[in-house]
């Protein structure tokens, strides 16, 4: 194998060097052998199994104003809407019943009382229309030690939060730098999540205008030193909407954003063989067999679009974002087959909880 001692430096010294040039790979040759490496780390510590996500988009309401994304508070174009009780319930009960396993819920960031209950009463209902044999994610921004705490008593057990940037300045050259944005605090809410108990998840955007390679690796570092159980990482798309348009000209072309996720996800894999990574829905956008390969390099989770149609069409955090048209269960079909060529399976029914996290608590 060419690069088995690139690979064998990279165990033994995860410096930004070594992850760099990793980082770095491009000829077809080199790639391909990273990521057959990667995928036979997965299936030797995670199995052939690929576990399922539901995705529920609870609501596109949200206080923020990151630059990037297209819900930002301060996009007037957007249509708001919040999905109500009984069609939030209807997607989980949904899930369960065609064996995903597990499901995310996702919205954007609101931290008043009314949210916090609503949530609240949301799991407490989801748990007793699935037998509690549902597995449930998390993904609702930051929020404090007591919300954090109430949601996980009532059987939210995995939390996802991403950095989006481990780099400060990066981080403030992609949000605004005010109090309801601060890199301190999004940090100091991701160790209270692990605190608290979560299968922690964190992430960041990959190809960002002003993102150099040293701060991916600096990135892939952050998350084995911080000790994080699942990651989801995917390429950033420009949304015409957003304030970071203005710097499209600094975005690497698709063909290299694309490239560069999945050397990410392969990477990531070979520096912590035991978590869990998703397949991002945003490779999708960038290339049609995007999440496939993902999971032919390293990812583990597949996360299909539960939100009913018509508000999936407001939730467009970027362009062009994959949209089912109802067809999710003939997708899965499809993808069961194209995943064979990798020897690997959906695990229907199984949560899919993260192997790093059982090891570490
Ligand atoms: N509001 C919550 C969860 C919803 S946003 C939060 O921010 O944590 C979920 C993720 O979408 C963000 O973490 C961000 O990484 C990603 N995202 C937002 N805009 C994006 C864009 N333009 N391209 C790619 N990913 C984007
Ligand atoms: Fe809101 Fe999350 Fe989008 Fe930021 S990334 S604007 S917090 S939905």
């Amino acid at each position: 194998m060419k690069n088995s001692s690139l690979y064998n430096n990279l165990v033994n010294e995860c410096s930004r060097e070594n992850v760099a040039k990793l980082l770095s790979v491009d000829s077809e040759v080199e790639l391909n052998e990273l990521y057959k490496h990667a995928l036979n780390t997965k299936k030797q510590f995670t199995g052939n199994n690929i576990y399922l996500r539901g995705l529920i988009e609870l609501s596109n309401i949200c206080l923020k104003n990151c630059f990037y994304c297209g819900i930002r508070r301060g996009n007037g174009k957007v249509e708001r809407y919040q999905m109500g009780f009984r069609e939030i319930v209807d997607a989980a009960v949904y899930a369960w019943k065609n064996k995903f396993g597990s499901i995310v819920i996702q919205s954007g960031e609101r931290n008043d009382k009314a949210f916090v209950l609503y949530i609240e009463e949301l799991l407490e209902e989801i748990h007793r229309r699935t037998n509690h044999e549902l597995g449930v994610t998390l993904s609702l921004g930051e929020q404090t030690e007591e919300t954090y705490k109430r949601w996980f008593e009532r059987g939210a057990h995995r939390y996802l939060l991403r950095i989006e940037s481990s780099n400060e300045d990066l981080f403030y050259k992609i949000h605004p730098k005010d109090e309801r944005h601060s890199y301190t605090k999004r940090l100091k809410a991701l160790e209270t999540i692990k605190k608290t108990g979560y299968q922690t998840g964190t992430g960041i955007m990959i190809g960002l205008p002003f993102q150099t390679i040293d701060h991916l690796a600096d990135d892939l570092i952050f998350i084995k030193e911080f000790g994080i159980d699942m990651v989801g990482m995917g390429p950033y798309l420009e949304h015409e909407d957003t304030p970071l348009y203005e710097h499209r000209h600094l975005i690497p072309s698709s063909a290299v954003r694309f490239r560069r996720t999945l050397n990410m996800i392969a990477s990531l894999r070979l520096l912590m063989p035991n978590i869990n990574i998703a397949s991002a829905t945003a490779l999708e956008t960038l290339d049609p067999n995007g999440r496939i390969m993902a999971l032919q390099a390293g990812a583990n989770v597949f996360m299909p679009n539960l939100t009913p149609e018509e508000n999936a069409i407001n939730y467009f955090l970027y362009k062009n974002k994959p949209l089912y048209n109802g067809q999710v269960i003939k997708y899965l079909k499809d993808f069961e087959v194209k995943l064979q060529k990798s020897a690997q399976l959906i695990g229907y029914g199984e949560q899919g909880n993260s192997q790093r996290y059982a090891a570490r608590v």
